[in-house]
């Protein structure tokens, strides 16, 4: 049977999206996408489209893992690997995930609730939407949005919420829609479905939605970021918007253990311990210059005793910070080359500069050093770093050894 001969699947959840079984008969096997699919001869399955994602559940014993619709209306159920597809011309019983069905339920409504408030608390129309699996986002025609923006059109959902409001879905004959307040046009000329969310959101939809606006139980703004020249507001909603304030919750109370304080004082506890790093740091700043001149005279004496101008010095542990302050003491010395590395982390970390006067490219030394052995360096004549393998023997190497 061809599947281009089938007509439109007429939708069950039209009428009752609470509705989550339902028979109907195999009309025809179709893959969609390269995947295995069922059509019916209706269908209370929702297909992915308008931003909703498609559902899934079962088909008799025939697993459905996703829900999707061709342009002229036929509804696919997507089976998962290893289904068994029930035969055309058998009448099967299908259940819909009820978790998933009445999570898209509460995100839908609250996506127009949302949408709707944007629109009275901050002038800014809703461009597109999209529930996805782990956020939900609103692309607003505004150029900002404000903290306290998003907390009045966050409350003002709380409220609608609150206020256990019908939701009401229905197709209106074309007068009646002419005559609705709908918030944006619809994209579609004829069957247009309109959802009107308790008097205080009238929108076109076809997807499925609560029936009392309590049902969404908990509309959450999660952020906001500038995206495209437009404001893009993620939120959440019902069961998902519960479980992530939740987890956030669950990471600010760990937290609070950490520093042995409530949630509510993480932050000043945060502020402090940043100042007592910052503290710490610039103690340990002064001491590693102090650490630096010390080694740098005794270096210089002892190179001055050699009649060297080279100064050659393997650390144990030390990080680059501090081969930078001896470094950059070393090289203020006239004519001088400076070889220094420290083992750390199984590798060698190297600085290689030099004193005014000085003809050493220390760029490309460091770079051949590198090329010869596997690290990676390099940099200006007067100054480079690196990293070299731990097995190199760094005096060797500087005395121009393998
Ligand atoms: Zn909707």
């Amino acid at each position: 049977m061809s599947v281009n001969a089938n007509p439109a699947t007429p939708r069950l959840y039209f009428d009752d999206a609470a509705r989550l079984d339902f028979d109907a008969v195999v009309t025809a096997h179709a893959p969609f996408g390269g995947r295995p699919a069922v059509v019916l001869d209706r269908s209370a399955f929702y297909p992915e489209s308008g931003g909703q994602l498609g559902d899934t559940g079962r088909l008799g014993d025939a697993v459905v893992e996703d829900t999707q619709c061709d342009d002229s209306g036929v509804v696919f159920h997507v089976l998962a690997a290893g289904s068994e597809a029930p035969a055309v011309g058998q009448t099967v019983r299908g259940a819909i995930d009820r978790a998933r069905r009445r999570l898209h339920m509460a995100l839908h409504t609250g996506q127009h609730m949302l949408s709707r408030a944007m629109v009275d608390e901050a002038r800014a129309e809703t461009v597109s939407s999209r529930l996805g699996a782990t956020v939900c986002t609103l692309d607003l025609d505004a150029p900002s949005l404000d903290e306290a923006t998003l907390l009045r059109a966050e409350r003002l959902v709380a409220s609608v919420i609150e206020d256990d409001l019908p939701v009401r879905q229905w197709f209106p004959d074309a007068d009646e829609l002419a005559a609705l307040p709908l918030r944006r046009r619809p994209k579609v000329s004829e069957n247009v479905r309109v959802v009107d969310v308790g008097g205080f959101d009238v929108s076109p939809c076809g997807g499925t939605h609560c029936a009392r606006t309590s049902q969404v139980g908990t509309m959450h703004i999660l952020g906001v970021e500038r995206y495209k020249g437009k404001v893009r507001v993620s939120f959440l909603a019902g069961r998902s918007a519960l479980d992530e304030l939740r987890a956030r919750s669950g990471s600010l109370v760990e937290l609070g253990r950490m520093f042995t304080c409530g949630p509510h004082d993480v932050r000043p506890a945060v502020e402090r311990l940043r100042a007592e790093l910052k503290t710490a740091q610039e103690s340990l700043g002064d001491v590693r210059a102090r650490w630096a001149e010390r080694v740098a005279d005794d270096l210089i004496r002892r190179a001055a005793d050699e009649g060297s101008s080279r100064v050659v010095l393997l650390l144990d542990g030390e990080g680059i910070d501090a081969l930078r302050a001896l470094g950059g003491r070393l090289s203020a010395r006239p004519g001088v080359e400076v070889f220094l590395a420290s083992r750390s982390d199984g590798a060698l970390q190297v600085l290689v500069a030099r004193g005014p006067g000085s003809t050493l490219d220390c760029g490309a030394w460091l770079k051949a050093a590198a090329a010869a052995h596997g690290g990676r360096g390099g940099g200006r004549p007067d100054r480079a770093e690196g990293r070299l393998p731990g097995t190199v023997d760094w005096s060797t190497l500087v005395a121009g050894g393998a």
